[in-house]
């Protein structure tokens, strides 16, 4: 089987399923928008994705995101950064991103601001919220009780659109309970910010339980591409 059969054949199946979990939720297909996390894959994967009607793809790694946009520029891609941002690089992200998802502390946000406007477009953001005990270690994104401060700095920035959150379910916990937690996360964020409307959740291994939750944005991996090369 050819890279292109194999990719379109793991599409096919991802698209097939998010249909699914749409209707079994009772939600509009439209209404979720798939991102392909190309992470660790070739630009030459990208390639192939866009030809079969990708138009969104997420990376999370600084270096590798910006060398695989600048091969692939000449794509209509919205591309997505999903991974752990240095406030350093936080510029650099934006002048290549159009979604910056994993927004977890004012310290961010003037960089952020500052490769928008070096871009001369504004950057939708996402708030990363943290679904882990506080305890837990390596714990990524912010607490819930934060957000409500860290939406308002986000909307005072110049330059960057409050669109949303965006969560990772724990490991080793039914990802339908803490999709449910993120979905009252979401109920109160949106009282103060109505059009903040965006909600990026679900992987490869929890899509359904996200669109049940109410997720906008899925971001889906190894389940379009195949498993990730260990090494690179
Ligand atoms: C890698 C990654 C994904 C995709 O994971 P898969 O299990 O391969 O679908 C989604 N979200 C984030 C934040 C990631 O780092």
């Amino acid at each position: 089987m050819s890279r292109h059969d194999e990719v379109a054949a793991g599409l096919a199946s991802v698209r097939g399923r998010i249909e699914a979990a749409c209707a079994a939720a009772g939600r509009d297909r439209d209404e979720v928008t798939l991102v392909v996390v190309t992470k660790y894959f070739p630009a030459s994967d990208v390639r192939i994705l866009a030809d079969l009607g990708v138009t969104h793809v997420g990376e999370n790694r600084h270096q590798e995101a910006a060398a695989k946009a600048e091969e692939t520029a000449d794509l209509p891609l919205v591309r997505h950064f999903i991974g752990g941002l240095q406030s350093n690089k936080a510029a650099a992200v934006a002048s290549y991103s159009q979604v910056v998802e994993s927004v977890d502390r004012p310290k961010l946000l003037g960089p952020l601001g500052t490769g928008a406007a070096r871009a001369g477009r504004p950057l939708d953001v996402l708030l990363q919220v943290s679904l882990d005990p506080p305890d837990r270690e390596g714990r990524a994104g912010a607490d819930p009780a934060d957000l409500p401060g860290l939406a308002r700095s986000v909307e005072a920035a110049g330059g960057l659109r409050l669109r949303g959150l965006m969560a990772v379910a724990p490991l080793g916990e039914d990802p339908a309970a803490a999709f449910g937690r993120l979905a009252e996360v979401r109920r109160d964020l949106l009282d103060d910010h109505p059009s903040a409307d965006w909600l990026s959740a679900g992987m490869s291994g929890d899509l359904e339980q996200a669109i049940q939750a109410g997720a906008t944005h899925v971001r889906v991996g190894s389940a379009v591409l195949g498993s990730r090369p260990q090494v690179q």
